[in-house]
């Protein structure tokens, strides 16, 4: 398993990297799911000034998480903790900025939208195969 530094993830989350390592990243992130909640966690404390989840959970404060953290949610990359604080964040505060950006996550996923073209293809063609299969 790579080993990235706090610096190069945060670069990541920026997009500040050339995108090969920004690739290499990503593929990562979504086979490691404590990257990216080491990912999240960063972003957090970068974004709140260096407190930990347990202290915003108790100060509540009211700053929004970062896309990045959002899209760690949908994807559920992400632990307990933080995604109670993100709960707590859309439900308790009922942030609508985070709601319209979690809302906008989950509806573009192009992975599964290329999954369901191809599918559908796919069933389309096997369909015609089994038509010419009855026929002879
Ligand atoms: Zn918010």
């Amino acid at each position: 398993m790579a080993h990235f530094t706090d610096d190069e993830l945060l670069a990541y989350a920026d997009e500040r990297l050339p995108s090969d390592s920004c690739a290499v990243i990503e593929q990562s992130l979504r086979l490691n799911s404590s990257l990216g909640e080491r990912l999240a966690t960063l972003l957090l404390q970068r974004d709140q000034g260096n407190f930990s989840v347990g202290e915003l959970w108790r100060q509540h404060r009211l700053s929004c998480p970062p896309r990045a953290v959002w899209a760690a949610y949908v994807d559920s990359r992400l632990g307990d903790g933080l995604s109670k604080y993100l709960q707590f964040h859309l439900e308790i505060i009922g942030c609508r900025v985070c709601l319209a950006n979690l809302e906008d996550l989950k509806r573009r996923d192009p992975l599964t939208e290329a999954e369901r073209r191809t599918r559908k293809i796919f069933q389309s063609s096997a369909g015609n195969l089994s038509q010419l299969d009855g026929n002879n």
